[in-house]
């Protein structure tokens, strides 16, 4: 299914064919890209509008979940007509380039702009956005003094107050994964036994409503993504939830990106990277951020006011490509300790 963005963009494309003709007396025409996005419309379309203001090629894309969208291209091999794939953790990036589904793109500007340990060794995927899963507490009932690390939430002393989200969100399959690449597999196994241990209520089935429980008393602290606590605080200030910053004495705080590649069977590679490029510059580097407030995954670029409010911290420079290596491990493992 295609987007009302198609209109959008063949109606800019028709307006810039027909400037063209005026000014140059000729019809250049642009191929545009495709995007197989498992990050939402809301986010993508404003950037891709943008850039197709500026460099006159259209830009149409498929919104989906990763899975869908990884088995169709899959499907369609040789056939397919997508020139990028974006998705919102690290770890899907790695399963299609692992399915040979991306091919790998040697560009000066994306290794100059993304840092090595958000983008693929083999330079097949590149992070745009960076996003922290942390910890959040109540701040009626836990003092930040009480935590430290991820690790501690398995400590007894927080029987029966601890919220998680699903396992089945890869969130927290890429949480275990990095885990598992810190401390081993049998430490990881104790601390994520622990967790589930302590916790308070059924697992959820997202975020927001992780932190909704903290709010009302259900639990005193559990783990989300920055984004998901960033939009509620900006929908309900007075929320008695806050994040901690956990393991700074450590290896910092685990992040993941959401970020793209290039399909390997893009007939539009100059097109795919050019667009790639333009989205890890400054000004679509703080669009892409900002809208979901993500930190940019250009250093060179400060984060929108609101999510610097949140205060520095130190994060996990191990390569994130580890949280698709290690997946199925951590997935087992949860299993194992029967996090559902
Ligand atoms: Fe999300």
């Amino acid at each position: 299914m295609l987007s009302l963005g198609t209109l959008r963009a063949v109606a800019i494309l028709a307006v810039a064919i027909a400037a063209s003709v005026l000014v140059g007396g000729c019809t250049q025409r642009t191929e545009g890209v495709l995007v197989y996005s498992a990050r939402n419309e809301q986010l993508i379309k404003p950037l891709f509008d943008l850039y197709t203001q500026q460099t006159g090629i259209p830009v149409r894309f498929v919104t989906d979940d990763a899975g869908p969208l990884i088995e169709r291209l899959g499907a369609e091999g040789a056939d397919t007509t997508a020139d990028v794939l974006m998705t919102v953790d690290a770890g899907e990036l790695w399963y299609a380039a692992e399915r040979d589904l991306l091919k790998p793109i040697d560009s000066p500007i994306l290794k100059a702009n993304i840092p090595e340990h958000f983008r693929d060794p083999g330079n097949r995927w590149f992070g745009l956005s960076v996003r922290a899963r942390t910890i959040v507490y109540s701040t009626e009932r836990v003092k930040p003094e009480d935590l430290s690390t991820y690790e501690a939430l398995a400590d007894p002393r927080w029987k029966g107050k601890v919220c998680l989200r699903t396992s089945k969100k890869v969130y927290n399959q890429s949480l275990v994964a990095m885990l598992i690449s810190e401390h081993g597999e049998q430490q990881t196994e104790t601390i994520v036994r622990g967790w589930v241990n302590n916790l308070a209520t059924n697992v959820f089935s997202n975020d927001v409503l992780l932190m909704e429980a903290i709010a009302a008393g259900q639990c005193d602290v559990g783990i989300v993504n920055t984004y998901y606590f960033g939009r509620l605080l900006r929908d309900q200030p007075e929320l008695p939830v806050r994040l901690f910053w956990p393991d700074q004495q450590g290896q910092g705080v685990h992040v993941n990106i959401s970020g793209a590649g290039v399909t390997k069977y893009s007939r539009h590679e100059a097109a795919a990277t050019k667009l790639l490029e333009w989205l890890s510059e400054p000004k679509a580097q703080a669009l892409f951020a900002g809208e979901n407030m993500e930190y940019p995954a250009n250093p060179a670029i400060k984060a929108d006011p609101a999510v610097l409010a949140w205060g520095d911290f130190k994060h996990s420079e191990k390569n994130i490509a580890q949280a698709g290596a290690l997946q199925a491990d951590a997935v087992r493992l949860m299993d194992r300790v029967g996090y559902k």
